[in-house]
């Protein structure tokens, strides 16, 4: 735990209900919450008086069951558990997308506290990229299909906002989920390439219904939402007939479409099955793979993906 001191310059949020008795019957608080910094300047103070090693989950903010599954997962692995909590302009397509992202800092301290992090870096966007920002970080293929191709400039901007982050913090393992399958592919291809931190994947969180947890699911009106669970139903329908021998990529591929189908608010984006590495799309399925979807539901668009 980073104790907040000269020249660190952070602040602990009110965090009620994450604040606990201490165990000895004295009575004070014993877990405060997480220090939380803004500057870069903020940060490196911080940083200097962290015990290694550091465990790194970025995220958006909003936080749900999936991004404390990475935390969960942080603690167990490292001293020191930083988050970075940043709605990132350079990675939405849309003004309109942006603003719309739900955003609630107080909360996601909460979260934050009840699962242990040591350290917030909640910057500005000025903090992340200051006056005369001029760098951009462009990862080669494995970021142009899928999510690549319906995005144009979205990993272009992930990348290189994870690079300002993983260069700003250093951490020894940086946390990101499977969920989101291909930014896990291009940054950890990022991480390898820079030389930044190693990449640890998390499995994806999902709903009791299947529908993989996400900031975005909170935009679904009520029928929206209970047919946003033909989409885990769709993969599981995929993988079963890989799992019984289908080898015949379209085939696995028809079947997934004709179980979305029977959904009337699903408009599909595409269905993929593709190479568990490359991501290119397979004829034939005889190897890792990734089976993976875009669907919208109005004006909601959710991602999903299952190993097959
Ligand atoms: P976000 O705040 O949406 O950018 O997500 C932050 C991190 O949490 C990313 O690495 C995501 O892949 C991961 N994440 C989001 N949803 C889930 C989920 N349902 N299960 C596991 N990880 C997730």
């Amino acid at each position: 735990m980073i104790e907040a001191g000269d020249g660190v310059g952070g602040s602990r949020p009110g965090t009620e209900g994450a604040v606990t008795e201490a165990p000895d019957g004295q009575g004070g608080p014993s877990f405060r919450g997480p220090l939380v910094v803004r500057t870069r300047s903020e940060l490196a103070a911080a940083l200097a008086r962290a015990p290694r090693p550091l465990g790194l989950v970025p995220t958006m903010g909003w936080l749900h069951a999936g991004q404390r599954s990475l935390m969960v997962r942080a603690r167990a692995e490292s001293a020191t558990v930083a988050v970075s909590i940043f709605v990132n302009p350079r990675q939405f397509g849309s003004p309109s997308d942006l603003e719309r992202y739900p955003r609630s800092e107080a909360r996601d301290l909460a979260i934050c506290a009840e699962e242990g992090v040591d350290l917030v870096w909640a910057p500005g966007v000025e903090d992340v990229y200051p006056a005369g920002f001029d760098t951009s970080v462009r990862v080669g293929a494995v970021a142009r299909p899928l999510e690549g191709a319906a995005r144009p400039g979205h990993f272009e901007g992930v990348a290189t906002v994870v690079a300002v982050l993983l260069g700003a913090i250093r951490p020894d393992r940086a946390y990101f989920g499977m969920k989101d399958a291909q930014q896990l592919r291009v940054i950890a291809r990022m991480a390898t390439d820079l030389a930044l931190a190693t990449v640890v994947p998390c499995p994806t969180v999902r709903e009791p219904d299947g529908l993989a947890m996400s900031s975005r699911n909170v935009h679904l009106a009520p029928d929206e939402r209970a047919a946003a669970a033909v989409l885990h139903r769709a993969l599981l329908a995929g993988r079963a007939l890989r799992d019984a021998g289908e080898g015949d990529a379209e085939t696995i591929r028809t079947a997934v479409r004709e179980v979305l189908a029977t959904e009337p608010l699903a408009n599909v984006d595409y269905v993929s099955l593709a190479d568990d590495g490359s991501l290119e799309e397979l004829d034939r399925v005889d190897g890792p793979a990734l089976l993976s979807l875009a669907v919208r539901f109005g004006a909601t668009r959710l991602i999903d993906n299952l190993a097959v």
